[in-house]
């Protein structure tokens, strides 16, 4: 219902705007959306994983901006349930399931190779230094889980630990903030942060955890970022019916149940689930080219869904991307078909 009666008619608005109405998100901490990765007993919203899957996808059909913005919440969520550190988790949790206080994340830390942001141990907690080149939500979220790669060595070697913490998400000594220019998900206000002797005192440290273990818990965020994909090229589907085009529709609508089989298999064949990530992608990519296609010369005037659609079908080729899933896609697009 939100994403059909209050998310869908605003898409183009907040396309064309570059700015997600807060109303969006007062709606969703309304409805109990940003509890959803909250323990129950702590009033978070108990949905199975199927259902979860199924609500990202329908929101994601509905505007990806508003969810690609509000998803970010899911992991402060987690990261402050999972927290060693009780005072923060005190303090935020109850707020942040009742989405009071919203967030955002940053894994440039932990993702990239070499990671993109350092934390040196002081005292007293880290000193941050480097950049974080993607931050979703900035004047939207009010807090950011960050996470930097410590530089300790042991042995000669870096220690490899990821070093999270929880901090205000507002410009302050040490960090400065580059608004980013996008051709989709404008309204999501992803900047750029640098690092520089950035303050991060022990108290607000969420974790600090092996790179494995880390890796170990992207299973489930890449399972659920597939659902922005599949939701845009559920969307393109739709619409590609609704242009009379049934036929088409149907056959993309079978590639995409295929395609949503593979990713849920993914959990428990973590191997499988880059290239089932890639698929959904291309396919999201290639309905909204087909989209485009079945409205006709009209789909790439401004106000039409058609080329919004083809800029976020790209937008989901790269966002919440990771190596294997860029070499799964290049492969993908490759290919082609003689
Ligand atoms: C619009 C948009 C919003 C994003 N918002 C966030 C966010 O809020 N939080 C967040 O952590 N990530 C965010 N990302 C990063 C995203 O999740 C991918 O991890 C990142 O874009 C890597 O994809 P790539 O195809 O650029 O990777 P590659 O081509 O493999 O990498 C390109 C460069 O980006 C660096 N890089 C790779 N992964 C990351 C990463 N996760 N963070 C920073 N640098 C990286 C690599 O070191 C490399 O130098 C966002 C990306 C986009 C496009």
């Amino acid at each position: 219902m939100i994403a059909e009666e209050v998310l869908f008619p605003a898409a183009l608005e907040v396309d064309a705007q570059g700015a997600i109405p807060g109303s969006h998100f007062d709606l969703l901490a309304a409805e109990g959306f940003y509890g959803l990765a909250g323990d129950p007993e702590r009033s978070g919203v108990e949905v199975g994983f199927p259902s979860l899957i199924r609500i990202l996808e329908t929101l994601s059909s509905g505007c990806l901006t508003t969810t690609f913005t509000w998803i970010q919440h899911y992991s402060v969520v987690r990261g402050l349930t999972g927290t060693a550190n009780p005072e923060l988790r005190e303090k935020y949790l109850d707020a942040a399931i009742r989405g009071e206080v919203r967030g955002g994340v940053s894994f440039a830390g932990a993702i990239p190779q070499p990671p993109r942001l350092w934390a040196a141990a002081t005292d007293s907690g880290w000193l941050l230094t480097g950049e974080a080149p993607f931050v979703t939500g900035w004047g939207i979220v009010d807090v950011l889980q960050i996470s930097a790669r410590n530089t300790a060595l042991r042995a000669g070697q870096p220690t490899g630990t990821i070093v999270t913490g929880l901090i205000d998400a507002q410009a302050d000594a040490g960090i400065t903030v580059e608004p980013l220019h996008m051709v989709a998900a404008q309204g999501s206000n992803t900047v750029r942060l640098r690092f520089a002797d950035y303050v991060l005192p022990a108290e607000k440290v969420t974790a600090e955890v092996t790179h494995s273990d880390f890796l170990a818990n992207q299973v489930m965020s890449s399972r659920r970022s597939g659902c922005l994909a599949t939701g845009v090229a559920e969307r393109c589907i739709r619409m590609i019916d609704e242009v009379g085009r049934a036929q088409v529709a149907a056959l993309l609508q079978a590639q995409l149940r295929e395609i949503r089989n593979r990713l849920d298999a993914g959990l428990d064949d973590p191997e499988t689930l880059p290239a089932a990530r890639a698929a959904a992608s291309e396919l999201a990519y290639r309905a909204a080219g087909a989209l485009v296609v079945a409205v006709g010369s009209a789909g790439i005037l401004a106000r039409q869904h058609a080329q919004r659609l083809v800029r976020e079908a790209t937008f989901t080729l790269v966002a919440a991307g990771r190596p294997d899933i860029k070499d799964s896609l290049l492969k993908v697009l490759a290919r082609g078909h003689g």
